[in-house]
């Protein structure tokens, strides 16, 4: 097909191949019959503290197999939902699945542990966001403690005054909030301290580099930054043991990475919480 045939999301600064605007445009045009037709689902990774090395919790991953385009990754539908107004209906069906499974383990008498689930800045700062999503919850009968809400931090959408607004509101229903990808888009860290997460995950890049003396340091000021705003530091992406014991050197209370375990369908996230005993 034909560049002319391009939509508009094309960005200014960087030229997109035939393949890429094509890939675009067939994701643009399957994402809502993939919304409808159940081609969603989620796989669930777990939290791992790390000086116990057992499981908290779990965050829930949107996953889409499209019978047309094949395995679509978060990385290529997620832009494409949030400028093309679907990005709620994508999060809500990863909320729906993890309500379904919270309060099916609830009313069978099981462990419940919290789940995250990722909400875009997109849809987090919609006006009806707070009272669609409580209701949606109570819906389910799903305590607040066991579903968290992960926003990544985005320059372009930080709004802190209704961020705070919107923290505190879902704080007073009980929610937990974590601020996500934590050090690589934040402008300002003196409004850090005014909105009141109570979780922030370290992104992937500082875990990964964490060997380097400098990025160490840089880590190591992050864990003792949330420990001052009496917030819970959460590494992302720990892949070797080597990272996994720095950081829990340093404090890091929790940790995430397919060191540990990768994001796994519910089934297999199921049988590993009831494998174990808290
Ligand atoms: P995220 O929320 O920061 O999630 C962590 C990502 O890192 C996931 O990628 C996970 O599979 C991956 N990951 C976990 N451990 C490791 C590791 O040790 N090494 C490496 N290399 N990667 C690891 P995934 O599932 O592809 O999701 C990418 C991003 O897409 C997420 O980043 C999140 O921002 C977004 N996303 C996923 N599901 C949803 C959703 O339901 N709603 C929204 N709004 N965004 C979502
Ligand atoms: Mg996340
Ligand atoms: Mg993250
Ligand atoms: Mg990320």
């Amino acid at each position: 097909k034909s560049r002319n045939q391009k939509g508009t999301s094309l960005s200014y600064f960087e030229v997109e191949t035939d393949y890429q605007i094509q890939r675009e445009l067939d994701i643009v045009n399957q994402l809502n019959y993939g919304l409808q037709n159940e081609e969603f689902t989620i796989n669930l990774q777990p939290k791992v503290n790390l000086s116990t090395a057992t499981i908290e919790g779990f965050e829930a991953l949107a996953r889409w197999y499209s019978p047309v385009l094949g395995p679509v990754s978060p990385a290529e539908f997620i832009p494409v939902a949030e400028q093309t107004g679907k990005i709620s209906a994508v999060d809500n069906i990863v909320l729906k699945k993890v309500l379904q499974f919270q309060h099916e383990r609830k009313s069978k008498g099981l462990k419940v542990v919290p789940i995250s689930v990722n909400i875009s800045p997109v849809h987090f700062y919609r006006e009806s966001f707070v009272d669609d999503f409580i209701s949606y919850v109570n819906l389910f009968d799903v305590n607040p403690e066991h579903i968290k809400i992960e926003v990544t931090e985005s320059v372009e959408l930080f709004d802190y005054e209704k961020a705070k607004e919107i923290l505190i509101e879902l704080k007073k229903c009980g929610y937990e909030s974590s601020i996500d990808d934590f050090g690589v888009g934040f402008s300002s860290l003196s409004y850090l301290q005014q909105l009141p997460f109570s979780e922030i995950k370290i992104d992937r890049s500082f875990i990964n580099g964490i060997s380097d003396t400098s990025m160490h340091a840089v880590v190591q000021t992050i864990v003792q930054l949330a420990t001052n705003l009496n917030m819970h530091a959460v590494a992302e992406g720990i892949e070797t043991l080597e990272q996994f014991l720095l950081l829990q050197k340093m404090g890091c209370k929790t940790g995430q990475g397919y060191y540990f375990h990768k994001p796994m369908p519910i089934k297999e996230a199921e049988k590993l919480l009831d494998s174990i005993i808290i």
